[in-house]
């Protein structure tokens, strides 16, 4: 059951806002790619980098480990990968949510394996507290506490990504 909003469409605004002025100062002169990991990066990566007004390259990625329910595997199988050549490029991984680390960190790995020049990790939201591997989050909208969101992207059950706003999910029962 759809619970409270945790995040309201201000706060996701002045939240990408600020991250894109991060990011807009770090990349003068160097046409970075960004890299947005599928499916749920979608809302929050256009947004993104709509508001970056300087010359970059996107590209997506996608891996599967959560299946269908609110808990890992804990194994990253690659499903699509990029097509841009990212050798000597500095790399912008865009990721809807950090949970235990395991995808990012299987991902980072991928595609520092094709010798980039620098690979940052950029992510909306982070749950710390559950954290199995670190990850490093060069730029990052906020944390959150341990409860399961959908909205803005993030889905259960493929449902949900179309909210405008994110809201937690109440389990069933
Ligand atoms: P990690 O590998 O860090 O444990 O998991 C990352 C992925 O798990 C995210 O990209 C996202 O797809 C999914 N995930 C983790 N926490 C949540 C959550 O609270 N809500 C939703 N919808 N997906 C989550």
């Amino acid at each position: 059951m759809l619970g409270r909003v945790v995040i309201s469409q201000e706060e996701i605004a002045e939240m990408v806002d600020r991250m894109a002025s991060e990011i807009s100062a770090e990349i003068e002169g160097r046409s970075p790619v960004f890299v947005g990991v599928l499916k749920g990066c979608v809302f929050f990566f256009t947004d993104l980098v709509q508001r970056i007004k300087k010359p970059l390259e996107v590209d997506f990625i996608q891996v599967s480990s959560y299946g269908s329910g609110t808990n890992s595997s804990g194994t990253v199988v690659l499903v699509k990968d990029i097509t841009a050549d990212v050798r000597d490029r500095d790399v912008y991984l865009v990721e809807d949510i950090v949970d235990t680390g395991v995808t990012l960190n299987d991902v980072a790995a991928m595609i520092r394996a094709r010798h980039p020049r620098s690979v940052r990790i950029v992510s909306l939201l982070s749950k710390p507290s559950r954290r199995k591997v670190e990850v490093d989050v060069a730029h990052l909208g906020m944390e959150i506490e341990d409860v399961f969101v959908v909205g803005y992207g993030l889905d259960y059950a493929e449902e949900y990504r179309n909210l405008p706003q994110i809201h937690e999910l109440i389990p069933e029962g």
